[in-house]
């Protein structure tokens, strides 16, 4: 079997190239080109630096077509394959028969269900191939954009979701990461008559969130690495009660780097590196690690009934400074790994 992604919403990764330009602050500390600096010296990276291609790129995604129905039979679910994660598929300075080439291959390779992420949404159409365009897409394709801020949103989600309709796409995502801003999704200019951030509800009748309910997935994100920027647990929490609202689903990913001093458990024993921005303070994330993996329902179920353990998960607990471990693990970056502490005391006799 291929090996799969570390990426918590996807099941595998597929480059064809590496290398790419910055195009917008949410590329300032572009993971792929820290990469690429580290294996390769940095010099497939800004305008005119050759695209260093992928050996064996093609030849993965032929493999986890070939093993997809083992792969369903497993999981449950088609193999999602994330195609390019160390390159924009859309860069301007791709060769076009590279392009050409990997979409080719991504086309036919049916029964995988392809995620295609780009921060250039506006070259999706001149680029891709002629049999795409008019209602013609893949079926196990979708299409992502990356947007940042608000600046972003507006400009480029109305973009999307237009190409949605115009070619057929089968379903469309935001990749909010990093988050850098805080970011509204209500009364996206999709129709004319929607004026962007007016009211609840226009006189004509259209609603807020006619533009997000064209959306079919969001992905919410901190930055993690050298250099990276908070996230104000605020900004996700927005993103989540719009995305309720509207009905679409939301998948927060990580917190990143740093953790809000609002979510940080003075009781935790670690000193972390703190920051300040904006007037806010956040904590560097870490800490202790615990190691079993069992999940927690499973952990709880000798010590507690079906009844019993609806109560644990939701009742304030003196160890999780007095968060209910249902908010730990929704809030905190290590929130899982508090949670499974606290459990592992109770096996050992100790408190709860
Ligand atoms: S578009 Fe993606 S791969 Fe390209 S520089 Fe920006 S973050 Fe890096």
């Amino acid at each position: 079997m291929t090996d799969q992604s570390k990426i918590e919403w996807t099941d595998f990764t597929v480059n064809f190239w590496e290398g790419c330009q910055k195009v917008g602050p949410g590329c300032d500390n572009c993971y792929a080109e820290a990469r690429d600096i580290r294996f390769t010296g940095g010099s497939h990276w800004g305008p005119g630096a050759p695209r260093r291609k992928v050996k064996g790129g093609i030849a993965k995604l032929r493999k986890i077509n070939r093993e997809a129905e083992e792969f369903r039979a497993k999981h449950g679910h088609w193999p999602r394959v994330f195609c390019s994660s160390l390159s924009d598929i859309f860069d301007n300075a791709i060769d076009p028969a590279w392009r050409d080439e990997a979409l080719r291959e991504i086309g036919v390779s049916t029964s995988t269900r392809v995620q295609l992420l780009t921060k250039r949404v506006g070259n999706v159409e001149a680029m891709i191939r002629d049999n795409w365009k008019t209602l013609a897409w893949p079926q196990h394709v979708g299409l992502m954009v990356t947007v940042v801020n608000q600046t972003e949103a507006e400009r480029d989600i109305p973009k999307l979701i237009e190409l949605k309709v115009r070619c057929g796409i089968p379903w469309v995502g935001l990749s909010i990461e990093p988050l850098l801003a805080p970011i509204s999704l209500r009364w996206l200019n999709v129709f004319p008559e929607n004026a962007p951030y007016t009211a609840q509800k226009s006189p004509d009748g259209t609603n807020e969130f006619d533009g997000l309910r064209r959306i079919d997935w969001v992905i919410v994100g901190g930055e993690s690495g050298p250099n990276a920027r908070p996230m104000h647990p605020a900004w996700a929490q927005q993103l989540r009660c719009q995305c309720d609202e509207a009905d679409v689903p939301f998948f927060f990913k990580q917190w990143g780097e740093y953790l809000h001093e609002s979510c940080f458990n003075p009781h935790c024993g670690w000193s972390p590196k703190v920051i300040e921005q904006d007037g806010e303070r956040y904590m560097k994330a870490g800490g202790p690690v615990m190691k079993d993996r069992r999940p927690i329902r499973q952990r709880l179920a000798e010590f507690y009934t079906e009844d019993e353990f609806d109560r644990w998960i939701y009742e304030p607990h003196p160890q999780l400074g007095g968060l209910s471990a249902a908010h730990v693990i929704d809030y905190h970056q290590d929130g899982m790994e508090r949670v499974h502490e606290i459990i592992g005391r109770l096996e050992s006799g100790g408190y709860l």
